[in-house]
């Protein structure tokens, strides 16, 4: 069964800053995307913030199975209607990735409740990301552990709820550690936070990067289960008959 998938990216430092648009002519969706399209069953499409209902109309939200958000800059142009219709498809049962910087985006403080703010540095760090769960589907395929020669640094604290599953650590040159895959599960749908993809890094070219999300989307796809839950929960009918009043 094919699962669809929308890369959805602001898109606006790769059209302002030609460093950035050099690693990423096709944006970082296209890069992202292009990583997906190995993978036969997964039928991907691409969203961008400038686009009309900024790439995400009623149309395609409701027909994504899973969804991969990348932003940085533009959070707050992200209108709240959308955020909320997004929320309320995560509930339903949509798989949301959100990716690197996506950690300040609206729908993922939405989802988590709290600010998700992180020390960062851009410098000249290495990132070892360490698998510390590889029994997990996100791990599969994947050795101890991950290395990128040049990653924009995170740090703890990150202020997010305790993970429902922590996948992976990531360690710097700089001595900070980081919390950078981390599962949550919210109403019947699954949030996989992945941290590397800062933007003047071609993080999302390398394999194991990518292997890394497409096991993100395989979890994350919408588990065949009761009808989406509407909001309303009517007096429930008890399943044994109950003792007389004034039994
Ligand atoms: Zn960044």
């Amino acid at each position: 069964m094919s699962i669809n998938v929308t890369v959805w990216n602001e898109y606006r430092h790769e059209l302002s800053d030609e460093k950035v648009r050099a690693i990423y002519p096709d944006g970082i969706h296209g890069a992202i995307a292009a990583g997906l399209q190995d993978h036969a069953d997964f039928v991907v499409r691409t969203a961008t913030l400038d686009e009309p209902d900024q790439g995400l109309p009623p149309a395609v939200l409701d027909s994504t199975d899973v969804l991969l958000w990348w932003g940085h800059k533009a959070h707050p142009e992200v209108p709240d209607e959308l955020v909320d219709r997004v929320q309320r498809r995560v509930l339903d049962g949509m798989g949301l990735l959100v990716l690197h910087s996506g950690h300040e985006s609206k729908i993922f403080q939405r989802l988590m409740g709290t600010k998700a703010s992180l020390k960062w540095r851009e410098a000249t760090d290495k990132e070892r990301i360490w698998i510390v769960q590889p029994g997990h589907q996100i791990a599969h395929g994947l050795g101890e552990y991950i290395e990128l020669p040049r990653e924009e640094m995170y740090g703890e604290f990150f202020d997010i709820p305790q993970p429902d599953e922590l996948i992976m650590i990531s360690w710097f040159t700089g001595g900070e550690i980081f919390r950078s895959g981390c599962c949550f599960y919210r109403g019947k749908g699954k949030i996989f936070y992945f941290r590397p993809g800062h933007e003047s890094y071609p993080t999302y070219f390398n394999p194991e990067i990518r292997k890394v999300i497409a096991n993100g989307v395989r979890w994350a796809r919408p588990v065949d289960g009761p009808a989406p839950f509407s909001g309303v929960h009517p007096a429930n009918a008890p399943l044994e008959p109950l003792p007389p009043e004034n039994d």
